[in-house]
């Protein structure tokens, strides 16, 4: 069926400014039928508790609003509140929800010894006491407390021996202690993704 734009209007009623339900059904636009085949049968955040949050992914700290059911997280969304991001977050951010609902995510510890072509997986004390074993050993091995340069020897106090690289969920507190514990044992390659 065609139908003018005039026709329409006064066909469904609102032509008056007086629009009646009664118009779009003689149409066959069923309000009742329509919102019942596209409103979700459970809102996302019906019966939720909201947790504000911040995002974990870098240091600008976008404000994040958690919302959990029944215990368990079912959205993630921008903070309007937030003074940093006012609600939006970038698609990394706006991911999030991923970091914590995901079936692939690994949870535990995994080691691969030398030589090893599988991947076992070990308790989370024993792996840092390796990370502590290796670097203490590879430090004592390596530190120098001067160096030459440009033919003069000069006090140093450094290792080459090892590098530190950070992933981009450490937050600023994690990387400022991070740095300062790295420094002191005399590191020089730190490198952290978190600096946006
Ligand atoms: S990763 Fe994106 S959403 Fe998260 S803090 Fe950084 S800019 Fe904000």
């Amino acid at each position: 069926m065609s139908l003018s734009r005039r026709q329409f209007l006064k066909r469904s009623g609102l032509s008056a400014g007086g629009g009646t339900l009664g118009g779009l059904v003689a149409l066959g636009l069923d309000p009742e039928r329509a919102r019942a085949a596209t409103v979700p049968l459970e809102w996302k955040i019906e019966r939720t508790k909201v947790v504000p949050s911040i995002c974990p992914y870098c240091a600008v700290g976008c404000g994040l609003l958690l919302h959990v059911r029944d215990g368990k997280l079912v959205n993630v969304e921008g903070n309007p509140d937030s003074p940093i991001n006012r609600g939006t977050l970038c698609p990394k951010g706006a991911a999030s929800y991923q970091l914590t609902v995901n079936p692939n995510r690994p949870t535990g510890c995994l080691y691969r010894r030398p030589g090893g072509t599988e991947w076992e997986p070990i308790e989370l004390n024993r792996a840092m006491d390796m990370v502590a074993e290796r670097v203490k050993r590879t430090r004592d091995a390596t530190f120098r407390r001067t160096a030459t340069v440009e033919g003069r020897e000069v006090t140093v106090n450094h290792t080459l021996g090892i590098g530190s690289l950070g992933g981009a969920t450490m937050d600023n507190e994690w990387n400022y202690t991070q740095a300062k514990m790295w420094r002191g044992l005399g590191g020089v390659f730190l490198e952290n993704q978190a600096r946006i």
